[in-house]
């Protein structure tokens, strides 16, 4: 019978004696990620194509190609929550089960996105690195109170973002089309918006709390940024996918919009010479979203319990 469990998130070790005791604890074996950062396709493969019976995967890729090959796969455990670099249809397919840690990383992503309003309103990183290098330079910033905060997805993260904005005097407005909590809504003060065109022309910062889907890929392109107004700022801490950064570089550049600040991006890390970095108003943090000592706890204890969930149940 395989025995054995791939573990592939960097930060998991960080908390990880609960953990290894749990899963140790019902007879099983464990294969940490050695390479000290995401793995490839091939190291999947070479790690879990026999007697891996479960895999804890962070952003780490298993498309249907790694799935296949994984021979005694039963479960995969999400160490997070967006599945998108996991293919659902061919684990279905395979009879191989998969869960995610909902509720585990909302508050310290939803914390981020805030900061990273402020970040970029008040030019923070420019200025730090700017004193670091021997200047005294300031450049002129904006409030946050009263701006007009649109959110596009308003799940686990999005919410937590909205209550925080709220909390900040912004008018927080709301698109998602399967949002059902009107309470929530009267509790904080937050207007739901059904119109994203309205979204994209009123608001002063867009920040981004949506999976990739088909439908969702590429969504903020050239068209759209021509629609926001000039000042406008946009926050992605969901997907890089979300964004056509080719789009994103001729906006910025050419004053469509004002600046935007990500924690993801396309290609983690990006291509050496990514043109957008090189600009004033874009700013990249590396994925930090969830790397928080709190929410990496949470995703290593419930992304185990998942998955001893799965394979004993
Ligand atoms: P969630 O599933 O709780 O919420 C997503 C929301 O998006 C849902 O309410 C859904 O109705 C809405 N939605 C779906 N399609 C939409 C559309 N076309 N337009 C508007 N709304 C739409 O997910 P979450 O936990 O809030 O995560 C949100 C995003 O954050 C995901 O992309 C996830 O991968 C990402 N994430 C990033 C980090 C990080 O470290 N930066 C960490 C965790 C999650």
């Amino acid at each position: 019978m395989s025995n054995k469990i791939l573990i592939t998130p960097k930060s998991f070790k960080t908390y990880k004696e609960k953990a290894y005791l749990m899963l140790r604890e019902n007879g099983f074996e464990i294969i940490e990620n050695t390479y000290g950062r995401t793995m490839t396709e091939e190291e999947i493969i070479e790690c879990a194509g026999e007697g891996v019976a479960g895999i804890i995967i962070g952003v780490d890729p298993l498309p249907a190609s790694v799935l296949e090959k994984c021979k005694d796969l039963k479960a995969i455990s999400k160490y997070g929550v967006g599945m998108d670099n996991i293919d659902l249809n061919k684990a279905k397919e395979l009879g191989i089960k998969v869960n995610n840690a909902v509720g585990t990383n909302n508050v310290s992503v939803g914390e981020l996105a805030i900061g990273l309003m402020f970040a970029l309103g008040r030019n923070i990183p420019d200025t730090v690195k700017g004193i670091r290098e021997g200047g005294w330079g300031r450049k002129i910033g904006v409030e946050l109170t009263d701006k007009k905060l649109g959110l596009i997805g308003a799940g686990q993260i999005g919410k937590e973002v909205a209550k925080r904005a709220a909390g900040l005097e912004m008018k927080v407005s709301i698109f998602d089309p399967y949002f059902n909590d009107e309470a929530f809504l009267e509790k904080y003060n937050i207007e739901r918006c059904h119109d994203i065109e309205q979204l994209y022309k009123e608001s002063d910062i867009i920040s981004l709390h949506l999976p990739v889907t088909e439908n969702t890929r590429g969504f903020m392109n050239k068209e759209v940024f021509g629609k926001m107004k000039n000042t406008a700022l946009l926050i992605n801490t969901s997907r890089g996918e979300l964004i056509n950064e080719r789009d994103l570089y001729d906006a910025l550049v050419s004053g469509e919009i004002a600046g935007a600040a990500q924690d993801v991006f396309s290609s983690e890390p990006p291509e050496a010479g990514e043109k957008l970095l090189s600009l004033e108003n874009f700013m990249l943090t590396s994925h930090i979203g969830a790397f928080t000592n709190e929410a990496v706890e949470k995703m290593v204890v419930i992304s185990t319990r998942n998955l001893l969930d799965m394979l004993i149940s």
